[in-house]
């Protein structure tokens, strides 16, 4: 018999493996036990197929390994900052570039040189680190993402888009003087993964535009973001995704970004703008926060590894294939009935835990407990996107209730194969088989700044 369809495959082989450890039931219950059901506070040693994050934990070509071996590890003007700033300039547009630790590192920066105390700053759904640095800085973030992206069960194929009323409305309401910029994500994360079009970002550039208002760019998945127009935006589908990103940069001021995810590195970040007083300014709180402005905080092998990994992270193959392992995961799951976030986005499946877990209430944080039963069950972990992501409200005191209650399944670049997804895929419809018995849970330590990372629960 002729197969009915061509089977595809990634566009690589495997050159190193690195073995992981198998456990029992036992043990990992025990684990998870001691890890105050936080899949954050396990030891990865202890853990089979690692979807906690996508952040720095994607494999690296032979290309990136050698350029490591030619780190150039100067103090000053390594050689490899200079091929980032060139690569930045060729692959994101814009004039100069700041190299810093990782994406937070740059959040900080731009957030100290433009917000000032009681501004504001719209955005399309928040961000943890990108939100804590622009209240740190004295702003407030505004959410001004179209509502659909709040519907885990919404079809729309452009979740990340900004809400052009509710953004002139928010403009109208605190006065242009307010609102330093527009912080804009490509795609957004605490969405599912979702991408804003480019027909809605050009609307955005033109209201902002007549208000004298920047925009800056989340630049950190834009590759992926990139993909999505390509796929499904009239009139996009002949363009090559370097091409499409770049014009999603020439319609912002500048970007921070994580170069530990589109990247393919494992550490870094940057900078990125085109006004030469905001460069001027940046450049000079990068030497007391980061390091020196030829280094940022990175390694000369790092940014090397970056800039390398940038040139992979644009080709249309890598980004497809990419892509196409996270649908090739949420379309299993779909098939299976099990509740996930629609459509399928681009680094992730997110699996919908109010709808996974109808008995558990929020306060009793059902999409940690997800995580956990995940992890219990066959070793695989995920993490929380919920109620214990989003933190509480700074004035209030009070637990935020984000509409979404979400578990992240995030699927590492070029690291996994296919029956891994076939594992993960098999262990949660087991979990959702027997989903009655995941009990809620009581959070017994609760630090105080982005919490979901080291707070510790107890089962009820
Ligand atoms: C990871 C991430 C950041 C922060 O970057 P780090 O490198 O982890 O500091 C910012 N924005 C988005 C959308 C991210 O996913």
């Amino acid at each position: 018999m002729k197969p009915t369809r061509r089977s595809w495959a990634e566009p690589f082989k495997i050159k190193v493996v690195e073995p992981v450890k198998m456990t029992t039931h036992e043990q990992r219950r025990r684990a998870i036990a001691e890890a105050g059901y936080n899949t954050f506070l396990l030891r990865s040693e202890d853990v089979y197929i690692d979807l906690l994050t996508d952040s720095g934990t994607s494999a690296m070509s032979d290309r990136q390994w050698a350029g490591m071996m030619i780190g150039d590890e100067a103090y000053a003007g390594s050689r490899n900052f200079y091929h980032l700033e060139e690569v930045v300039k060729a692959y994101y547009g814009y004039r100069y570039l700041i190299p810093t630790h990782q994406g937070r590192g740059a959040e900080h920066i731009i957030s100290r040189v433009l917000i000032k105390p009681g501004d504001v700053i719209p955005g399309n759904m928040y961000f943890t680190t990108t939100r804590l640095h622009q209240e740190l800085a004295g702003g407030r973030f505004v959410d001004v993402i179209i509502p659909e992206a709040h519907d885990p069960a919404s079809l729309h194929p452009f979740k990340g888009n900004v809400d052009l009323d509710r953004l002139e409305s928010v403009i109208r309401e605190h006065g242009p003087q307010k609102i330093p910029y527009v912080s804009l994500a490509a795609t957004v994360n605490m969405a599912g993964g979702q991408p804003i079009s480019l027909e809605n970002l050009r609307k955005v550039r033109e209201i902002t535009a007549r208000h004298g208002i920047r925009i800056i760019l989340d630049a950190t998945r834009l590759a992926e973001n990139a993909y999505f127009i390509q796929q499904r935006e009239p009139g996009q589908q002949e363009r090559p995704i370097a091409e499409i990103a770049r014009e999603i940069c020439s319609l912002t001021d500048g970007c921070t970004m994580s170069a530990k995810k589109d990247a393919l590195a494992n550490i870094g970040g940057f900078l990125a703008v085109n006004d030469p007083e905001i460069y001027d300014e940046a450049r000079n709180l990068v030497v007391v926060f980061e390091g020196l402005h030829t280094y940022g905080g990175m390694a000369g092998r790092d940014m090397e590894a970056v800039a390398r990994g940038i040139e992979e992270a644009f080709q249309d193959d890598h980004i497809r294939a990419r892509v196409g392992q996270v649908l090739y995961l949420g379309e299993k799951l779909r098939e299976w009935g099990i509740p996930i976030v629609m459509p399928i986005g681009g680094h992730g499946v997110f699996l919908d835990a109010k709808a996974f877990l109808p008995h558990l209430p929020q306060e009793v944080y059902p999409a940690q407990a997800l995580a956990a039963a995940i992890y219990e069950d066959s070793g695989v972990r995920a993490m929380e996107r919920g109620i214990v992501s989003a933190g509480r409200n700074r004035e209030t005191g009070e637990e935020n209730k984000p509409k979404l209650e979400l578990v992240r399944l995030t699927i590492p670049r070029r690291v996994y194969t296919q029956a891994h997804m076939d594992v993960v895929a098999e262990s949660v419809l087991a979990v959702y088989e027997e989903r009655e018995r995941v009990r809620g849970l009581r959070m017994v330590y609760e630090p105080r700044y982005l919490r979901f990372f080291q707070a510790r629960f107890e089962q009820l």
